[in-house]
């Protein structure tokens, strides 16, 4: 059955990966709402913002008024809740934002939404025992680990290092809470680093091989051993939609890749995959690789990240579909294919403002 899906942040990064994938693979509705910050981007929606099923509203999600009128108008039968400040070294050098939108932002879409499905018990039972506010959270909540074999599980208690992880963990206990307090039918996911088309260009991976097109140098924090688990970011869209569809109210499933690839090594496969996707170099370019700079590493630089996917495995039958080696080859081949997108963003012009290099 055909259902509506309410999706913020739908103009990021993972959240129009969520709305393409809804709009191409299932036959439901999509509302996106997204306040357009710096890392929303309406062109990365171009695919589907002429479909029937497709419609955005620019709001901010701290707008409890904005809120409360978006449920009433739009009836969702799914919240998607991807809406987020997302980068670490911004939360670094400006925290602020991270509170309001990750920590009071969740409040006032959970109260809107508790709001609103409240009064749907009384006017359509039905459509108040279907209903799904789906919380997408990250695997920082949980810290750092030390041990070589050590895997976050769900039960792995939190301990964030960052303004970007605590204000995540945070949003993560509020969604808890009002499933424990209210009864809302929550489902919270944890995933691992995503890649693939459309990231914006201050993240690794994308940075690392438009530095590298450009002939720049491909900073690299500390030694690079940092180790992160990568996940494709179409995977991760179809774990979302599939954990919205039969996830179990009230639980918790961490989304990982099996991927687990120190810094140093995700830059030098793009390096090697650009010598045979890209073999015509910038000027004065011997090998791509000659051009990693190691740069001072990030205060509390967390070291190593990884997931235990198997209980959304077990339990809901998800995996992913991409290897590392396929999805690193389809994200670089991707960024030279899609040069208008990305230099669109790096102008500013996507937003009709100049960003600053960020390297
Ligand atoms: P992103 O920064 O690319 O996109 C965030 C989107 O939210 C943008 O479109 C932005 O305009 C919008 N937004 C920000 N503040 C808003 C507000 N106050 N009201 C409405 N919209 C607002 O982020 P992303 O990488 O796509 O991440 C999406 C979600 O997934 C986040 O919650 C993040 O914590 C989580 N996550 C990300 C990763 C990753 O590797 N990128 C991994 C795991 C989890």
């Amino acid at each position: 059955m055909s259902k509506t899906f309410l999706v913020t942040g739908g103009a990021g990064f993972i959240g129009s990966a969520v709305v393409r994938e809804l709009i191409r693979e299932t036959d439901h509705r999509v509302v996106n709402v997204d306040k357009l910050t710096y890392a929303g981007n309406l062109e990365s929606l171009a695919a589907v913002e002429d479909d029937p099923r497709y419609a955005f509203r620019q709001a901010d999600i701290c707008d409890a008024e904005a809120m409360a009128r978006l449920f009433a108008e739009t009836q969702p039968d799914v919240v998607m809740h991807l809406a987020a400040e997302s980068h670490v070294d911004r939360s670094i050098d400006g925290p602020a934002a991270f509170i309001e939108t990750n920590v009071v932002g969740t409040y006032v879409l959970l109260e809107a939404a508790r709001q609103y499905w409240k009064g749907l018990k009384e006017s359509d039972a039905q459509k108040a025992a279907d209903f799904r506010f789906h919380h997408i959270s990250t695997d920082e909540v949980y810290g750092d680990l030390h041990g070589a074999d050590d895997l976050f599980t769900e039960t792995t208690s939190y301990a964030p290092s960052s303004p970007y992880s605590a204000s995540k963990a945070s949003s993560d206990h509020l969604v808890r809470a009002w499933q424990r307090t209210y009864g809302l039918p929550t489902l919270v996911t944890n995933c691992s680093n995503n890649y693939g088309p459309y990231h914006f260009p201050e993240k690794l991976i994308p940075l690392t091989i438009l530095n590298a097109v450009a002939g720049k140098p491909l900073p690299v924090y500390g030694d690079g051993k940092q180790v992160r688990d990568w996940l494709f970011v179409e995977d991760h869209a179809r774990a979302l939609i599939h954990v919205a569809a039969t996830g179990e109210i009230g639980e918790t499933y961490n989304i990982g890749g099996h991927n687990e690839k120190p810094n140093i090594e995700v830059v030098e496969t793009i390096c090697a995959l650009l010598e045979t996707l890209a073999p015509a170099k910038p000027e004065g370019v011997t090998h791509y690789r000659d051009l990693i700079t190691f740069v001072t590493d990030r205060p509390g630089h967390d070291l190593r990240y990884a997931i235990d996917a198997g209980k959304i495995e077990r339990e809901l039958g998800w995996t992913p579909r991409e290897t590392f080696d396929s999805g690193m080859r389809r994200t670089v081949q991707w960024f030279l294919d899609n040069e208008q997108w990305w230099r669109r963003v790096q102008s500013g012009k996507y937003q009709g403002e100049r960003l600053g290099e960020s390297a």
